[in-house]
């Protein structure tokens, strides 16, 4: 019920780089190639994502803004084995129930399907044109929950979540064109042509990419593999380290602690690398569903992961002439 949706959109949507995320996670779910995402005032006034996914029939368009309705969990096992972003089924849902939402979408072979949305309520639903793929418009965000809306921050910091969320989706899908234009410019475009290290290039710029070494490491457990920055180029802040579980980014103290350990004292302290690393595991070894947004995760071999990567980073500087 509405209610119920107003409650589980607190837990999901935090603000409009969470709508952003839910939305182009299910983008990737659907195997499209092509993103498009147009925010208007950092999201606030308007987000609209824009696919060439599978696409949704009209009665699972219409299931997919109810709690609940997820098609990519069939049973209780599949819970434990989530090779898919998305799979609690509640983020259209609660998206829907705090914002003014419409959604076309086709499978590619008949009409394809509009509804409009209000508060979690369907207030009009037609026939669409029959492009493959997902548009969702997501306008006045918040407008009926007046206390999360107050807690928004400045544009600016507003529009820094969605660069650093969208810079991290670029370079966990190298194969994915992505196109992302803020009020109205754009703000950056990647290729899609799966090299990781052009992602890298149009997210941190050439001079970036040009100090990069790409680093592999197979365990019985884990292969990781991605590239890392010489030890000249450093941040501050530990933002620039992005590390990516079974294709989707994860947060981890514990990974970055790791990465920072494999420089060992070739950082300066207080300063941080630029890394991106893509771990490759059996699922069973990773448990996903500590947290609703996905974003933390819980590995069942945490110290041996993290041993791994870490002498990964130290022997590429002992055998890379710096
Ligand atoms: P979840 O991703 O956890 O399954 P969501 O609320 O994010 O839940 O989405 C609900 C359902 O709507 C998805 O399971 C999927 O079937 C469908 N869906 C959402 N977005 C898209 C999209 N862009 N393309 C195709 N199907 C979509
Ligand atoms: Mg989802």
């Amino acid at each position: 019920d509405a209610l119920a949706n107003k409650i589980a959109a607190g837990e999901v949507v935090e603000r409009p780089a969470s709508v952003v995320k839910e939305l182009i996670e299910n983008s990737i779910d659907a195997n499209s190639s092509w993103i498009r995402v147009e925010a208007v005032e950092a999201g606030l006034q308007s987000i609209k994502v824009i696919d060439n996914g599978n696409g949704m029939s009209e009665t699972d368009a219409e299931k997919a803004f109810l709690r609940h309705a997820t098609s990519k969990i069939k049973d209780e096992t599949d819970l434990f084995r989530v090779n898919t972003l998305g799979f609690r089924g509640e983020a259209l849902a609660s998206i829907a129930a705090v914002s003014r939402l419409t959604v076309k979408t086709s499978q590619g072979d008949s009409a394809g399907t509009f509804l409009s949305i209000e508060g979690g309520v369907i207030t009009d639903r037609t026939k669409s044109d029959a492009r493959k793929g997902t548009e969702i418009v997501v306008d006045d965000l918040f407008f009926n929950t007046p206390a999360r809306l107050k807690y928004m921050k400045t544009i600016h910091t507003e529009l820094g979540h969605i660069t650093d969320l969208l810079n991290r989706l670029a370079l966990s899908h190298p194969s994915i064109r992505f196109e992302v234009v803020h009020n109205g410019k754009p703000l950056f475009n990647t290729a899609g042509t799966g090299d990781l290290l052009q992602v890298i290039s149009q997210v941190y710029g050439m001079s970036v990419a040009r100090k990069m070494i790409p680093v592999k490491h197979e365990t019985l457990d884990f292969s990781i593999e991605g590239y890392i920055a010489k030890p000249e180029v450093t941040r501050a802040s530990r933002n620039y380290i992005s590390t990516m579980v079974n294709g989707r980014y994860i947060k981890s103290m514990q990974l970055s602690q790791a990465i920072i350990r494999g420089y060992h004292t070739l950082l300066t302290v207080g300063r941080s690398p630029i890394v991106v690393l893509s771990i490759d595991m059996d699922p069973v070894l990773v448990d996903v569903n500590v947290h609703p947004t996905k974003l933390e995760v819980r590995f069942s071999k945490d110290k041996a992961l993290a041993a791994a990567i870490e002498d990964m980073i130290h022997g590429a500087f002992r055998s890379t002439s710096l």
